[in-house]
């Protein structure tokens, strides 16, 4: 296929600029046009869809899933009937209350508490409706969170998530999904930038042109774009990249070019215990369930209760940016089945000792030092003395035997992006939304405070991208029916 401009238009790396769409020859035309297929798209284009649009999802790798094929499937909402069957407490208030309080409120209270009041009909929605796997998890209170609110499928694994979404999309036939295909740039309308469509690769065909009533941004963000990275989160640039390597940045770049308001884009999610260098995730677990962490020099720097991403930098900070995590046959076990910690095990990431002296050899760290913290460690954890470092949740002493692996700090995406309303809606620097535009998941500005990894409260990122997505499908559904912009 091939394209003709017919008139003048005007024209940059990253938008074109038409006064009339009838100035181009377009080679595809749908009511709604999703940009990227994980997590965030797919949901959209199932809200949409649901409500009558005819979508085209495109996704620039050979298959769908990004970020959300890496992650754990964990999706936080209150007030489901999974939680009321289990006897769980929850509300819309508290969670909103526990998002600003591990953001510092950084994020608008009022967008806050609206995605939560949305979070319990995401879930079950996807879950009655789509046929989604999710459980909740009460065996586990994830840190920063009031009470189990936590929902994931039988595997822990976005895989299965992103396998089950697709499969609800193949129930509509109003649904396209077109791999390989990256949409390169925007097409807006020059007079008031309202969005019209966007120029696509498709393999095998070159470039196209695809006009669409609504454009749903669902690329996530800048994990992978090493430019926007030095610009935005210096600190992360030199970490190991654990996320997705599609997430590479241009919807925010476009949205930007466009004049969107761009918030939090220094905030990221990271992670303080990826086995080094074999580059899999540890369980935070191992640390939650009374493991600890030592530097090169067999010391402990920090109470590692604090918080996974927040906890990336500590050890990031210390020599050679890694630390040596420690646990016992207990936390061993009660994690065994993690898929992750599975992973480590067999690269033979995890090694096993009788004493904390073979421990020490094995790693290289000063004996004596070790043996020092390893009696303080085990006297603070029997509640005998407080712990100088603060730490107050220990789950009793260590017995032997022990298990070491070497652990470095790893970003895991980025936060921050294209600041949107409770409609998904992404807003101009003049407060009003760019007409026919949308953002979710990581390419919309997060819930994780305006800087750094310590705002990000457990399965925010999901969150945004799942409960925006939802909105954002539903809401340019309603619009085109109502011919809104
Ligand atoms: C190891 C790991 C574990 C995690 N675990 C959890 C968890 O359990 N719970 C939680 O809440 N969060 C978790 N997260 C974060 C979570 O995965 C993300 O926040 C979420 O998946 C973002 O969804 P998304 O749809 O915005 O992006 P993605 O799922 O990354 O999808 C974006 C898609 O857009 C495509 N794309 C990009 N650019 C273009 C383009 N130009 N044209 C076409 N397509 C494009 C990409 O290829 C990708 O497929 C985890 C992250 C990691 C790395």
């Amino acid at each position: 296929m091939s394209s003709i401009h017919k008139g003048q238009a005007k024209e940059n790396n990253l938008i074109l600029y038409v006064d009339d769409p009838d100035e181009l020859d377009w080679d595809i035309e749908v009511d709604t046009l999703i940009i990227g297929a994980g997590g965030c798209g797919l949901t959209a284009a199932l809200a949409a869809a649901e409500m009558g649009s005819e979508v085209f999802v495109l996704e620039k790798e050979k298959s769908a899933g990004g970020n959300t094929s890496l992650s754990q499937a964990m999706v936080p909402a209150a007030g489901t009937d999974m939680q009321k069957t289990a006897g769980v407490k929850d509300s819309p208030e508290l969670m909103a209350t526990d998002i600003l309080k591990k953001n510092k409120h950084g994020s608008d209270p009022e967008l806050t508490l609206h995605i939560s009041k949305r979070s319990a009909s995401l879930v079950e929605w996807l879950r009655s409706t789509m046929n989604i796997d999710f459980n909740l998890v009460s065996d586990f209170l994830y840190p920063g969170h009031s009470v189990h609110r936590i929902h994931t499928n039988s595997t822990c694994k976005g895989e299965q998530l992103v396998n089950e979404l697709l499969k609800a999309t193949e129930r509509f036939e109003s649904i396209s999904i077109s791999y390989n295909t990256p949409a390169t740039r925007l097409i807006a309308r020059g007079s008031d930038s309202s969005v019209l469509g966007a120029e696509v690769s498709i393999e095998g065909f070159g470039k196209n042109l695809a006009r669409a009533k609504k454009i749903i941004f669902a690329l996530n963000g800048f994990g992978a774009n090493r430019d926007m990275l030095k610009q935005y989160i210096p600190e992360m640039l030199e970490a190991t990249y654990f996320g997705h390597e599609g997430n590479t940045g241009e919807g925010i770049r476009w949205g930007e070019a466009l004049g969107a308001e761009l918030a939090c884009m220094g905030a990221y999610q990271a992670h303080g215990s990826v086995a080094h260098p074999h580059g899999t995730l540890l369980t935070w677990a191992a640390v939650s369930l009374g493991g600890y962490q030592v530097n090169l020099d067999g010391r402990r720097f920090v109470n590692e209760y604090h918080g996974y991403s927040e906890h990336a930098l500590s050890v990031l900070d210390q020599k050679e940016n890694v630390a040596v995590e420690v646990f016992d046959e207990r936390i061993y076990q009660t994690i065994s089945g993690y898929e992750d910690f599975q992973v480590c095990v067999e690269m033979g990431a995890i090694k096993k000792f009788e004493n904390i002296n073979s421990l020490a050899h094995a790693f290289n760290l000063p004996e004596n030092i070790l043996l020092d913290t390893h009696a303080r460690f085990q006297k603070a954890a029997r509640g005998k003395s407080t712990d100088p470092l603060g730490r107050t949740e220990f789950g009793g002493p260590l017995k032997p035997p022990y298990y070491g692996v070497k652990v470095t700090g790893a970003l895991f995406h980025t936060q921050g992006g294209l600041k949107v309303d409770k409609h998904a809606r992404v807003l101009h620097e003049n407060g009003h939304p760019i007409p026919n535009l949308y953002a979710g998941g990581g390419t919309a500005a997060g819930f994780s405070g305006h800087k750094g990894p310590a705002g990000y409260l457990s399965a925010n990122g999901l969150m945004a991208a799942l409960i925006l997505g939802k909105l954002a499908g539903e809401h340019a559904a309603s619009s085109i029916q109502k011919n809104d912009s």
